[in-house]
């Protein structure tokens, strides 16, 4: 094991347990680091600004799009979601590992600007499953539950371009096999 900073990215479609795996990841390696992303959606009630995202508005997020502070960008569900490229950098000069959790796009893009980072998908164990945890999960409209499903359809035709491929047939099982990937790769 080297101290030279790595980035370990995650996708998935909503509702893979992307969310739940990249915070036991974080629990399991404490001296990595979460990228906070910049966000114009609405915060969900169990989120925390500047924690979970950086809440802002949508003027904001324009101004910064054209002062180029974003390592990758995306816009969907008709809210945008960022990198900030200037916190990945501090964190790769203080030698900290960076955990992502972003949009298939957006992290190929983050291997196009960081080459030497890792691409984690966490696939659902079937399109179906996926539907009945988004409609459990409750916490978005009819409409944009719609509008996720499409995406995640979507989502899993980018699968292959990743490094590696964790399906979460069952969480405890797909949280090992993505810790032994990291530590496989530090
Ligand atoms: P949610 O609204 O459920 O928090 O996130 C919706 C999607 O946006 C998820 O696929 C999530 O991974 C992605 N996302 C969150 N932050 C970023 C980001 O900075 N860049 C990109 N490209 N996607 C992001």
């Amino acid at each position: 094991m080297t101290n030279k900073a790595r980035l370990f990215v995650f996708s998935a479609p909503s509702g893979s347990g992307k969310t739940t795996i990249v915070r036991n990841i974080l629990k399991q390696f404490p001296d990595f680091v979460f990228s906070v992303s910049a966000t114009t959606r609405k915060r969900r009630n169990v989120e925390k600004e500047g924690i979970d995202y950086y809440f802002i508005t949508e003027d904001e997020f324009v101004k910064k799009i054209e002062n180029n502070e974003f390592a990758e960008w995306e816009k969907f569900y008709d809210y945008y979601y960022g990198t900030l490229k200037s916190l990945v950098d501090a964190n790769i000069s203080k030698g900290l590992t960076t955990v992502f959790e972003v949009d298939v796009k957006g992290a190929l893009s983050i291997k196009r600007v960081y080459p030497f980072a890792t691409l984690i998908f966490i696939a659902p164990p079937g399109i179906e499953e996926l539907k009945e945890r988004l409609i459990k999960r409750n916490t978005e409209s009819d409409e944009d539950l719609k509008k996720r499903i499409e995406r995640a359809e979507m989502e899993l035709g980018f699968k292959d371009q990743f490094d590696y491929v964790v399906t979460n047939i069952n969480l405890e099982q797909a949280k090992n096999e993505v810790k032994e990937i990291i530590e496989s790769e530090l």
